[in-house]
């Protein structure tokens, strides 16, 4: 309390001078006795102001502690002794080195004795943040301001403001917390731990620059778990996740730690080196990589067999860019997949070369669906009873200035991969439409001319409007146009089934026909069947074709055709190559047919030909009984 002992010894030094001032002649009375009110007034002043200073220090919410310079306290505020959870008592005279601390950090009686306050430190200009402790053992954050002052009497001494922030430094560690996690899940993924894409590319750029920096190579690894998909569905998720989960601890046990491990889609990983020597180097990572995934994975008392395919490449001098190395690795992932997984494919020459040719031919299928220079061959559809052609069905060919003739099956997969199978489909129908006009303009009005739908043409929001709009135009009979649609799409994806099964609806509630293609070998089934609103199925001719010598592709074939039959679906059976295995077929109930058999797919301008000479002379008929 010195600062109110200074206040009242100010006050008596006042009296005495009111003394002396007796002593003073008369003359002098009147002048002293203003003086005197002067000096009264500025000691009611001080009083007052040590009143108001007192009454603010111990109702401060801060906690106000006055010590001496060796440390110990002279005066706690009240606020002081909440914080601290003593009495004044328990706290004059005694350095809080002493009992303010964490039991561990506080200093021996002799440096607590050695202790002294060096008024010209410069910490002491800013606020100090201590790790407290009540009496009670809690700990809280104390930030304390420093200052000193010399008393009336002459001491110097330090005074200390003092507040609890621990609310405030809990809630900051809070909101740090809270940021770190969401910059933690804005670039890891949240399964694995493992990095995400986004921050996999930052990752892979840094290492492709340090690398052009230093001319040492970096490498990426393209991962994908071979048949997750399996995995799912045999086990469940969870053993999904566990997979995913042990694929990552393979990965980041075999990888070095200056690289990077990133999970950047559902089954698939990759891995950045920096600092890489060679390709041979590459070659015994990706070894050791497999290896490590392939170890059985024990999951709920199963074992589960994991394995993966790997495409690695490498930037020599950093010179790829990372979207290059990227699509490199990719090139020889989908190299491994196709030589039949569970193996890695380092991008080199040879793969260099292939891709190259691959990207080629990427960009000149590009050019030909978008200047719609694919070409079109129609195969005939034979209805044995009848003896005559039904249908024709459209089929894409790409003529390529130095590969010749190329087949969908080899394209295909590209223009999918390119997103243009919607385009490819829209070409397809409109050379199907016009060959239907072309067809009925030239006395064949009868036949029904059928177009194969991917899954893109069935998702495109313009399909139905444009073949709608393409038949009128025609005038073309609806009920003579078909579309075929794969018995894989229309039962594939769940997420797009419903919306599928609505577009069939639709073309069928249009008055379209709609067929299964490559029916028996999809995922529908017999029980499916009646769930689609279709206009019949096309047997798939890899069962067609084994009805002679298989005995269950025969029971198979017969078992779909009696139920077409039942439900009174169409049913055609395709590539069908020779006489017998069109008088089994229809021996089994099955009357419409194609194939080799019938006709090889034929060239536009061949067609008409081709019709009369059929419905001259029906070479076809071979019908025992
Ligand atoms: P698909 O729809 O099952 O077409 C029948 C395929 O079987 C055609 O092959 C045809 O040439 C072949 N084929 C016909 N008869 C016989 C036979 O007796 N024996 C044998 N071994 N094969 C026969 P292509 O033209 O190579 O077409 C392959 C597949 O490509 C088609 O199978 C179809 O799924 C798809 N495709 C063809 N054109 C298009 C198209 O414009 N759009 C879509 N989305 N897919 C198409
Ligand atoms: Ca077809
Ligand atoms: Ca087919």
């Amino acid at each position: 309390m010195s600062l109110l002992v200074t206040a009242v010894l100010a006050l008596l030094g006042g009296h005495f001078l009111l003394g002396s001032l007796l002593l003073r002649s008369r003359a002098e009375t009147s002048r002293l006795a203003a003086t005197l009110r002067g000096t009264r007034r500025d000691l009611v002043r001080q009083l007052r102001e040590a009143e108001h200073f007192r009454m603010a220090c111990e109702h401060a919410s801060d906690g106000i502690v006055i010590q001496t310079l060796d440390g110990a306290i002279i005066w706690p505020n009240p606020a002081y002794c909440r914080i601290m959870d003593r009495s004044p008592e328990e706290m004059i005279g005694r350095n809080p080195l002493s009992f303010a601390l964490p039991e561990d950090q506080t200093p021996s009686h002799q440096e607590i004795r050695a202790f002294r306050y060096d008024p010209d430190d410069p910490a002491y200009d800013s606020l100090q943040l201590h790790r407290n402790r009540r009496k009670n053992g809690e700990l809280f954050w104390n930030q304390i301001s420093t200052s000193f002052r010399k008393s009336a009497a002459g001491e110097h001494h330090a005074i200390l403001i003092c507040r609890d922030v621990t609310a405030q430094i809990e809630q900051e560690e809070r909101l740090r917390e809270a940021r770190n996690k969401l910059a933690h899940e804005a670039t890891h993924d949240s399964l694995t731990g493992l990095a995400n894409r986004s921050a996999f590319l930052r990752f892979t750029a840094r290492a492709l620059e340090t690398a052009a920096q230093t001319g040492r190579p970096a490498a990426l690894f393209h991962i994908d778990l071979d048949h997750f998909k399996a995995i799912n569905d045999t086990h469940g998720h969870s053993a999904g996740d566990a997979a995913l989960l042990h694929v990552a601890r393979a990965l980041t046990s075999e990888i070095y730690t200056d690289a990077m491990v990133a999970r950047i889609g559902g089954d698939e990983f990759v891995a950045v080196l920096p600092d890489i020597r060679n390709l041979d180097d590459l070659r015994e990572i990706a070894a050791r990589i497999g290896d490590s995934v392939s170890e059985p994975l024990e999951w709920n008392d199963r074992l589960i067999s994991v394995s993966c395919s790997i495409g690695a490449a490498l930037s020599p001098r950093g010179e790829t860019d990372a979207d290059t190395l990227l699509l490199q690795a990719d090139f020889a992932l989908y190299e491994a997949k196709q030589r039949g997984r569970a193996r890695a494919e380092i991008y080199d020459e040879t793969l260099h070369r292939r891709h190259s040719i691959r990207s080629q031919r990427a960009s000149d299928l590009a050019d030909a669906i978008d200047t719609a220079t694919l070409d079109h061959v129609f195969q005939p559809v034979f209805d044995l009873h009848s003896q005559s052609v039904v249908g024709l069905e459209t089929l894409v060919r790409w003529t390529h200035p130095e590969a010749g003739t190329i087949g969908p099956d080899d394209f295909l997969p590209i223009a999918d991969e390119l997103g243009l199978m919607g385009a490819l489909d829209l070409g397809s129908m409109s050379e199907a439409l016009e060959q239907k006009h072309l067809l009925d303009k030239g006395g064949h009005g009868g036949l029904t001319v059928s177009f194969n739908a991917s899954s893109s043409l069935l998702a495109h929001p313009e399909f139905v409007n444009r073949l709608v709009w393409g038949v009128e135009a025609g005038g073309l009979s609806r009920d003579q146009v078909a579309i075929e649609v794969l018995e894989t799409t229309a039962f594939g994806k769940v997420t797009e089934n419903s919306s599928h099964a609505a577009t069939i609806r639709d073309l069928r509630n249009a008055g379209f026909k709609v067929y299964l293609d490559d029916f028996g070998v999809g995922y529908a089934g017999l029980a499916h069947l009646a769930e689609l609103a279709v206009s019949g199925v096309k047997i798939d001719r890899s069962l067609v074709g084994n009805v002679q010598q298989d005995d269950t592709a025969a029971k198979i074939v017969r078992k779909i055709i009696e139920l077409c039959n039942d439900l009174g679906l169409s049913v055609v059976a395709e590539g069908v190559e020779d006489r017998q295995t069109a008088t089994t077929l229809l021996n089994m109930g099955c009357t419409t047919v194609q194939g080799f058999w019938v006709s090889r797919p034929l060239r536009p301008a061949d067609l008409p030909a081709w019709l009369e000479a059929r419905s001259a002379n029906r070479p076809l008929r071979m019908i025992s009984g």
